[in-house]
């Protein structure tokens, strides 16, 4: 009994299982992100032609109509999965582009930012992740430069989740609106999830005017990330930017 129980406690920690294991991926090391599209054939869009995140470069002007944002306190749960700090959110905010609704879902942090605009990197970026009912996802992206202590975010920091599985309720409950800046142009392109399964077809929005964030508020995103959670910058192909 003691045998068999000593192998599959070597059996479930042994490297080559994990590799194989198709659900686990990293942002560094063998599980990185140049082998996501390798580690399962349900991560072969990881290699595809229209990927995020991207260096938002050479714009296109382009008549871009406003986003029509409904968004309402709803950020009720601040959880770590281990690959980011996400703040989920209650049924009920939406955006509305190209004529359609896009709910809220969550928004989560990336440390430093996966996009750049012209070459320019920031401390951290935000991903409000939305989705239509068909599944189309949109997701708008807001860049933080270090400053100022972000208010709205300093009432869910306070339930920070610092370990991989923790679940933090928030209490009250964040104002989505009351991160993104009162300017809401932006660039838009067309990109993926830039996590695996890193999904094509999203409909992709930079905020142009950034928000910012303390030194200390930095220190305490980084501490439960553990890591940088950035994707590598992908290329462009023949992707538009638009401005
Ligand atoms: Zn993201």
């Amino acid at each position: 009994m003691k045998k068999i129980l000593l192998l599959s406690s070597l059996l479930l920690t042994s490297p080559l299982l994990q590799a194989n294991d198709t659900s686990h991926w990293s942002y560094s090391g063998h599980a990185g992100p140049q082998h996501w599209a390798e580690l399962s054939t349900d991560y072969a869009s990881c290699a595809g032609l229209n990927q995020s995140p991207i260096n938002l470069t050479g714009f296109i002007e382009a008549d871009l109509k406003p986003i029509d944002f409904s968004y309402q306190p709803g950020g009720y749960q601040f959880i770590n999965n281990g690959h980011t700090v996400q703040i989920n959110y209650k049924k009920g905010s939406s955006i509305k582009i190209d004529g359609i609704d896009f709910n809220l879902l969550q928004f989560h942090f990336h440390v430093p930012s996966e996009n750049h605009i012209n070459g320019k990197s920031y401390p951290m970026e935000a991903h409000f992740v939305h989705a239509d009912t068909n599944g189309n996802l949109a997701v708008v992206a807001l860049m933080f430069e270090e400053g100022k202590k972000n208010k709205e975010l300093a009432k869910a920091w306070k339930y920070m989740p610092e370990s991989e599985g923790d679940k933090n309720k928030l209490n009250p409950l964040i104002d989505a609106n009351a991160v993104l800046p009162a300017n809401r142009d932006y660039y838009r392109f067309n990109g993926s999830l830039t996590t695996p399964p890193c999904t094509e077809g999203v409909r992709w929005f930079v905020i142009k005017q950034t928000a910012s964030i303390s030194k200390e508020q930095l220190k305490k995103i980084k501490h439960a990330l553990h890591h940088q959670n950035n994707r590598p910058i992908q290329a462009t192909h023949a992707r538009a930017v638009l401005k």
